[in-house]
């Protein structure tokens, strides 16, 4: 398993409780390296554009105001097999799926305010990164 990068949010219900540490914690735990970071508050222009492929979704207004109504915390994550491992360590989209011990099991109010954003795809997390951050920031 090669060495990959993520791109990582944690969302604005998380930041509102002060979980950040929380849930790096668990980053860490899983071997993550937090290659970059930065806290910063989206417009709703700005989550539109990062959510667009959901543009068609019944939920997608309600996912870009909830993406701009406080901060958020973007990182790059770095480690063996990154993408996926992510995945595993935020859990379902649904907290009420979400296997116990993930981020979404335990943090997560609803399948839309679920603290956490994960790429899906090594694709999706080379776009979703450069979106973010310029290759300077990024130092693994
Ligand atoms: P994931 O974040 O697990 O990759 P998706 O890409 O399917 O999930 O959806 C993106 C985000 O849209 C979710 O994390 C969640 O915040 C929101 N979302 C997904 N499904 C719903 C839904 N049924 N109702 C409200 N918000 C949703
Ligand atoms: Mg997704």
């Amino acid at each position: 398993m090669a060495t990959e990068r993520t791109l990582s949010i944690i969302k604005p219900d998380a930041t509102a409780r002060n979980l950040t540490g929380k849930i790096n914690a668990k980053f860490e735990e899983a071997g993550l390296r937090i290659a970059a970071q930065k806290r910063i508050h989206l417009t709703k222009a700005q989550a539109g554009e990062f959510y667009k492929v959901h543009a068609e979704r019944p939920f997608y207004d309600e996912l870009c105001t909830f993406m701009a109504s406080g901060p958020v915390v973007v990182q790059v994550l770095e480690g063996e097999g990154a993408i996926a491992k992510n995945r595993d360590v935020m859990g379902a989209t649904n907290p009420a799926d979400a296997a116990p011990g993930t981020i979404r099991a335990e943090f997560a109010e609803s399948v839309g305010e679920n603290s956490v954003h994960g790429s899906d795809a090594p694709e999706t997390a080379a776009e979703e990164i450069a979106y973010f951050f310029a290759g300077i920031e990024v130092v693994g």
